[in-house]
């Protein structure tokens, strides 16, 4: 659940006391969209990202902190003049101000993520032309903005894939392919190559709608819910076991293949998550079980029905979910 609390905080500006309201929690149950967006409830709390000091017009993350650039740049025209746009959505003004805040102290990669933010919420209002504007000035940022995280493991390249999808929702097309195949020759992981190939072909299709990182990777959009493991010994063990699983087997039972043109390939290249899933999910499963008997010897239950071997839901139950067979609490 998105949890939203209320704090008393002075602008760093003008010293104004407001009460702000800040995210303490929310969730991003699925994957991102392809420029970044979050999924589940954390997508609809972008109107708390920036916040407004209703005395001055200043706009940031934290309005209680302030770099020095940003007294002379709140009284400056083309700051003035956003303080009274009243031609864009509210939200997407505040965004573009806590941009020129950003793009003032020299962070460049935070005025284009400012920027992309403005685009969303033009999307979320419907003002198509605005958003589709405010992501090439976006790009724009984020291309000059020297290359920012040290990504690892399976999202890398993650962050300049963003940057392709940015441009195609603003109808860069050339410079989306040409960036798209430079992370590419530069070496991007699996996943991040799989949603490369998919902005590719959007590209060429001449697409330039939203999509998400599950569409890109060919998977059905998760259901709110549960995600089930589609393997009974891998549910069982995940259920009654899970504390006992190390970090790769984890990652292992979650991981998704998606066809690529050499075929079917795991969605990652991390080296314990791929050994331990060369039989596939079953086999993983089986290897997990192997492990777990080895190291605490007698101690492990596998609950498995007396008569046709078939897993019982729970360590606990005692009723066969593939034959008509009960049984009582003896040794099984
Ligand atoms: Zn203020
Ligand atoms: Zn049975």
């Amino acid at each position: 659940m998105t949890k939203i609390i209320s704090k008393d905080i002075h602008c760093a500006l003008c010293g104004a006391p407001h009460a702000q309201r800040l995210i303490a929690s929310t969730s991003t149950f699925g994957n991102p969209d392809l420029d970044g967006r979050p999924a589940g409830m954390a997508r609809s709390t972008l109107s708390h990202w920036v916040q407004e000091c209703p005395n001055c017009g200043y706009c940031a993350a934290e309005l209680s902190k302030a770099h020095p650039s940003a007294r002379a740049l709140v009284q400056s025209d083309s700051y003035r003049a956003l303080c009274s746009d009243r031609s864009a959505p509210a939200l997407a003004t505040r965004f573009l101000r806590a941009a020129l805040v950003r793009e003032a102290a020299g962070d460049l990669s935070g005025a284009g993520h400012a920027r992309l933010h403005a685009a969303w919420a033009a999307d979320d209002a419907g003002a198509e032309q605005l958003a589709s504007q405010w992501r090439s000035d976006a790009a724009d940022a984020l291309l000059a903005s020297p290359g920012s995280t040290r990504e690892a493991g399976d999202w890398r390249g993650w962050q300049a894939a963003c940057v392709v999808d940015i441009l195609r929702r603003a109808g860069r097309a050339v410079q989306a392919r040409q960036h798209a195949e430079r992370i590419l020759d530069g070496g991007a992981s699996p996943l991040v190559t799989q949603v490369l190939r998919f902005q590719l072909a959007a590209l060429a299709s001449g697409d330039m709608l939203r999509h998400t990182v599950d569409q890109a990777l060919g998977r059905p959009e998760p259901a709110p819910g549960r995600r089930t493991l589609g393997d009974p010994l891998l549910e069982y063990l995940q259920q009654n076991h899970g504390q006992l699983l190390t970090q790769a087997e984890r990652k292992a039972m979650w991981m998704d293949t998606v066809q690529t043109q050499e075929g079917p390939r795991w969605l990652t290249d991390d080296p314990a998550v791929l050994s331990l899933l060369t039989e596939g999910k079953a086999g993983l499963g089986r290897a997990i079980e192997q492990r777990l008997r080895a190291e605490l010897a007698g101690e492990l239950v596998i609950n498995r029905c007396p008569k046709c071997g078939a897993l019982a839901r729970t360590s606990k139950a005692r009723q066969c979910r593939q034959c008509p067979h009960t049984w009582r609490d003896s040794p099984v």
